[in-house]
């Protein structure tokens, strides 16, 4: 494809995608396939000569659209708000179009020091002190890989360097919630803790850790020799963002020396409101964070925000630093490479500068507040509502539900549950997640796309209040 080829090709297809944003409330929001029918549309082995990009656009239509689940549809409250503003969208063309690799800071400078301030700018936005310094990874899961083994380093000052965990005199333990994201467990593992070193610290009725329960499992294993390392906190946990205590935890981290990891992947964007920072509070005393720029905030996945204390501790954790990436510059540049796994890095930098320019921070600010009130107005709706309850605090903007008949229980309940969620789901007016809460089915609805008004949320409560309040089949 030659620049002329490419500027007509792809005008066409930005003309595409704005037509698709702007007509994306009348379609169905789930996807409509079965398994196996996209792939069964497509030839079993690749063209032997090259195809105009026309015919490869058509194929967008006819065997693309069909398979897409419409994440940026106003009425999508599945999983978590995953914006992808239209201004961050070119970020990331602009990215892939320059077509640079980070490798250091001498591969392309400006991909760096946009990064530090982009970071930088988010770090005011979010009210944190200027001892925390910022790096763009590409998801919470590698953010979270890095902390724990930025922990695992500083227990054993180092051990890498020597035998690594397997010279270990003692086993070193990691402790979170059973409300934490899934990848806290996979880090650990992967990290090489061991899941027997994983240790589960009992939540309140708010599924919100229990700090003197943290203190007492920490001391028990002090007792048996063990060793204290990590725990990995949430503000604004995954089925229903709880906001487990941070500054009684950070107490108990501090008296014990052990590393506090924070995880505000789907929350830490609310913080950029003042009125919701008491949600964090503790945070300072914190060793790592993460917030994800690729969730409710707006960048265009992907876009994970990493904050460190002690970037000198993590450099020294993650640098491997061969002669042939050194450079003059290197005593007075960043090298991002040495903050994260991967060496190439990606300029995901542009579209976090882009929203935050496009947007600007009050504007931000507005549709997290509008996103909040929609999420408060639902759950003041749903309480009211004979049969209906909210099962867990709505702190922000995730509402976790369940439609209880008169009569109607236990696995009978779990039935009708995923029953009407299905026919919610399948009939395309909106998109919901089914979950589990306390061992029973619920249904989570996540609020906060940005093409979300007031009206949408109306519209799913009424689809709700119709697939479930539906006569039922008896037997
Ligand atoms: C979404 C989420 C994650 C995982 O994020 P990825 O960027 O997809 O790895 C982890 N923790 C929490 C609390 C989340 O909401």
């Amino acid at each position: 494809m030659t620049p002329e080829e490419f500027r007509r090709a792809g005008h066409k297809l930005v003309d595409w995608i704005a037509d698709y944003r702007a007509g994306v409330e009348s379609r169905k929001v789930m996807a409509q396939v079965r398994p196996g029918e996209v792939k069964a549309r497509l030839p079993a082995s690749p063209p032997a000569r090259g195809e105009s990009f026309d015919a490869i656009q058509r194929d967008i239509d006819t065997v693309v659209m069909p398979g897409i689940t419409h994440w940026q549809h106003p009425r999508f409250f599945g999983y978590f708000p995953s914006n992808g503003l239209l201004a961050t969208v070119l970020g990331d063309f602009l990215s892939t179009g320059l077509g640079i690799i980070g490798l250091a800071w001498q591969s392309s400078p400006a991909l760096t020091e946009v990064e530090e301030v982009a970071t930088d700018w988010m770090r005011q936005m979010l009210g944190l002190s200027d001892t925390w310094r910022g790096v763009i990874q590409d998801t919470a899961s590698t953010s979270t890989l890095v902390a724990l083994m930025c922990a695992r380093e500083r227990s054993t000052q180092y051990g890498a360097n020597r035998g690594g965990l397997q010279a270990e005199r003692a086993p070193l333990i990691v402790y979170t919630t059973a409300h934490s994201h899934s990848s806290v467990e996979k880090a650990a593992l992967l990290a090489g803790f061991g899941r027997e070193h994983i240790r589960v610290v009992p939540h309140d009725t708010a599924f919100a850790m229990r700090a003197y329960a943290l203190e007492a499992l920490i001391r028990a294993d002090l007792a048996a020799g063990r060793r204290p390392c990590a725990v990995v906190a949430t503000t604004g946990t995954t089925t229903s963002t709880a906001l487990d205590p941070l500054a009684a935890i950070a107490r108990v981290t501090q008296e014990h020396g052990v590393w506090l990891h924070v995880d505000a992947a789907m929350a830490g964007s609310a913080m950029i409101l003042p009125e919701c920072r008491f949600m964090w509070d503790g945070v300072e005393q914190a060793d790592s964070l993460i917030v994800n720029a690729h969730k409710w905030l707006g960048v265009v996945f992907d876009c994970s925000l990493y904050f460190v204390r002690d970037p000198e501790h993590l450099v020294r954790v993650m640098s491997t630093n061969p002669s042939y990436l050194q450079s003059a510059a290197d005593g007075q540049v960043t090298n991002y490479r040495d903050w994260g796994l991967p060496l190439g890095r990606r300029f995901r930098a542009l579209k976090l500068w882009f929203l935050i320019r496009e947007q600007g921070v009050e504007g931000l600010q507005a549709r997290l507040r509008r996103d909040l009130d929609n999420a408060a107005w639902l759950a003041a709706e749903i309480a009211k509502a004979p049969g209906w309850k909210v099962l867990a605090p709505v702190p922000l903007q995730t509402l976790c539900v369940r439609h209880e008949p008169a009569g109607v229980s236990g696995a009978d309940l779990d039935r009708h549950t995923q029953a009407w969620a299905a026919r919610l789901n399948q009939s395309g007016g909106a998109y919901v997640t089914p979950a589990v809460l306390d061992g029973r089915w619920m249904v989570r609805v996540s609020i906060g796309a940005e093409l979300t008004e007031r009206r949408h949320v109306e519209e799913l409560w009424a689809l709700m209040r119709e697939e479930a309040e539906r006569p039922r089949r008896s037997g």
